[in-house]
């Protein structure tokens, strides 16, 4: 069976050591008394959670799933989830970077990110229950009314009740446009909702006492298409004045998709039958609302990625280097026995080096998403507050989708390191490439964040957000523009960033004349883009670990064969993306293509 380790060292050198986080919360009045013992305590803590609690139910989660009983509409969890979630709840985990207004902890949220990442690598299935409670809780939080904020968001704090987001319809998924449930005014101010939600996550289970759907429908003679939706909170039990809980709404489970992966989140088909629904935010304006929803959720989403990439990191390395197969090419490393482990293959180090790289890359980037969370949230100075919304806004479709796309490319790699033992089931390995296949396709599918990235974040605004994360880089280059050790990551840093500037401006350009350019470039120009950023953390960290590895600590030296590996194998990657996006549209968008 799979094991995990919680990646205490490498979290705490981002946090501390990379971004020194404790200074930044100095500047941010909520979080000023956050200092780094603090940090290390609830990470520490949180991982004992995800490594001790959670993790041995992965397997047992993924092998019995979620069953449904078609008679109640009640959904059991797999063996184990409930009593998790209970101490989960129990230990105050669902409050850590709540509002104390509604009896959260009010940490930053960057601690939470870290625990997210922890909780995924654990057990992506069980951490999606809270994860969309957590999405839900921000969207009320931003957009609810000071009542439908007092009814629900100390319960959705303390986790005694969970959240989902129903979006999708059988006819609609990425164009939301096209959705037909129902709402209707009644004359208490409530609304009645009827429609057919389908996948949509933890729409039922055992682990709460209620759940609070975000719905999307149309209220009466709203406007055609994505600007006539509207907001609504649909609880499975109605909330009595006094808090406590009333009649069950007719919100049900009709079915539970079979799926690839996820096997113990419960995928549901939700009809709504008739319900009660309050209204969230203004009408037609939902999708606006949502919104706050879905960029939680997308950063969640890579959050699973980054959590997949290092569980199967952390257990192809021990195989690698238990398992022996072969002689090394140039000659025996382990000549007591009778094959050298797999570890000293070239091919195998590459794949390793590959999840680590992702990995470590990830993390950093979500942390630094995170940590401009926070500064947009809490800084008390409008300008720091604006240029940290403009990062998470460029950043948001990065860290969804590069991370997924990595994921997906770190849990094959790491499933290939055990050969036909990673195939096989005994291992784990499957679990995980089978688990982080969805994060490319829901909370808006990868090309659709790249469209959003392209489309709208660059060039929508003129390229003004992607200059200043540009003016960030650019700060960097200039500092270690004179030290000869960091040439060999801040010359290829420069570079991508200047081939990225003529990449922007020459698909803008094309797009003058023709939109289908920014669609057929779209995905190569993400990834490109995901390098960018990569290759700037990496530069970042590598700086640090070449000031430090001089105090002999092995993790400096690890780190930096890390950052060379990162800018001599992957990055080059970009070359290929640039020459593909420059390719533009003729040859994809060609009307014979499909006449046969
Ligand atoms: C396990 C699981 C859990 C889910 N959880 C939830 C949930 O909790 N709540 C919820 O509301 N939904 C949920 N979803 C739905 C998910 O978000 C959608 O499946 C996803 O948004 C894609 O919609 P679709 O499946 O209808 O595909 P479609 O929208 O039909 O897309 C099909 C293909 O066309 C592409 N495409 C569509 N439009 C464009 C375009 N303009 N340009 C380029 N390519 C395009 C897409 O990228 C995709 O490859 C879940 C789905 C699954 C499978």
């Amino acid at each position: 069976m799979a094991q995990y380790t919680p990646p205490l060292r490498d979290m705490q050198f981002v946090l501390h050591e990379v971004f020194n986080v404790a200074e930044e919360f100095k500047a941010l009045p909520a979080h000023a008394e956050v200092d780094a013992d603090t940090l290390n305590a609830v990470i520490e803590e949180g991982g004992k959670f995800a490594a001790e609690v959670l993790a041995p139910l992965n397997r047992g989660g993924d092998e019995e799933g979620c069953t449904l009983d078609q008679g109640t509409h009640e959904v059991k969890t797999p063996t184990g989830f409930r009593e998790a979630y209970l101490r989960y709840v129990e230990g105050g985990w669902p409050a850590l970077s709540c509002d104390p207004q509604y009896g959260g902890q009010g940490l930053p949220i960057t601690v939470n990110q870290c625990f997210f990442e922890m909780l995924n690598s654990a057990n992506q299935a069980w951490a999606m229950y809270p994860g969309l409670t957590h999405g839900a809780y921000e969207c009320l939080h931003a957009h609810g009314t000071p009542e439908l904020q007092q009814t629900y968001l100390p319960k959705l704090t303390s986790g005694e009740w969970t959240g989902t987001m129903c979006l999708t319809e059988a006819h609609c998924g990425t164009d939301l446009g096209l959705l037909r449930s129902k709402a209707e005014p009644q004359p208490d101010g409530s609304y009645t909702i009827t429609g057919n939600k389908i996948f949509i996550s933890s729409g039922e289970h055992d682990l709460a006492a209620n759940i609070v759907h975000l719905v999307l429908a149309r209220l009466p003679e709203a406007p055609e298409g994505s600007k006539g939706i509207s907001l609504f909170v649909v609880p499975k039990f109605l909330v009595n004045a006094d808090g406590s809980l009333g009649a069950r709404n007719p919100v049900y489970c009709g079915a539970l998709e079979h799926k690839m992966g996820i096997h113990g989140n419960a995928t549901c088909q939700i009809n709504i039958d008739g319900a009660k629904g309050w209204l969230v935010g203004e009408p037609h304006k939902g999708l606006a609302a949502m919104f706050v929803m879905m960029n939680a959720a997308r950063l969640g989403v890579g959050m699973q990625g980054l959590g997949l990439t290092e569980v199967a990191y952390q257990n192809a390395l021990v195989y690698a280097k238990d398992r022996i197969q072969m002689r090394s090419l140039s000659g025996p490393k382990a000549p007591d026995k009778p094959a050298d482990p797999i570890i000293v293959h070239a091919d195998v180090r590459k794949m390793l080096l590959t999840a680590r790289a992702y990995a470590e890359g990830g993390r950093a980037l979500s942390l630094w998403t995170a940590l401009m969370i926070d500064r947009e949230l809490s800084s008390p100075d409008e300008t720091i507050r604006k240029d940290a919304a403009d990062q998470v806004a460029l950043l948001t479709p990065i860290v969804k989708a590069f991370l997924t796309d990595n994921a997906w490319i770190a849990t094959s790699h790491c499933m290939q390191v055990y050969g036909g033992h990673g195939y096989v089931s005994e291992w784990g390995m499957e679990q995980f490439v089978r688990d982080s296949r969805i994060n490319m396709i829901y909370e808006g599918t990868n090309t659709i964040q790249s469209l959003d990235l392209l489309g709208r974040k660059v060039l929508g605004d003129n390229g003004a957000k992607l200059k200043k994360f540009g003016k960030l880089v650019q700060e960097f280059i200039e500092e270690g523009g004179t030290n000869e050790a960091m040439q060999e990551f801040v010359n290829p840093l420069a570079d991508l960033g200047d081939k990225v500037t003529k990449l922007t401006t020459e698909i803008g350009m094309k797009a003058f004349q023709n939109a289908d350019e920014v669609g057929a470039a779209a995905v190569d120009y993400l990834r490109v883009c995901g390098h960018l950023v990569f290759a700037y953390f990496w530069a970042r960290m590598a700086k640090v670990a070449l000031e430090k590895q001089s105090g002999g600590d092995p993790f400096y030296k690890a780190k930096l064969v890390t950052a060379r590996f990162y800018f001599a194998k992957l990055l080059p990657e970009t070359a290929a993306l640039i020459r593909t996006a420059r390719a533009g549209a003729k040859s994809v968008m060609d009307e014979e293509a499909f006449i046969v």
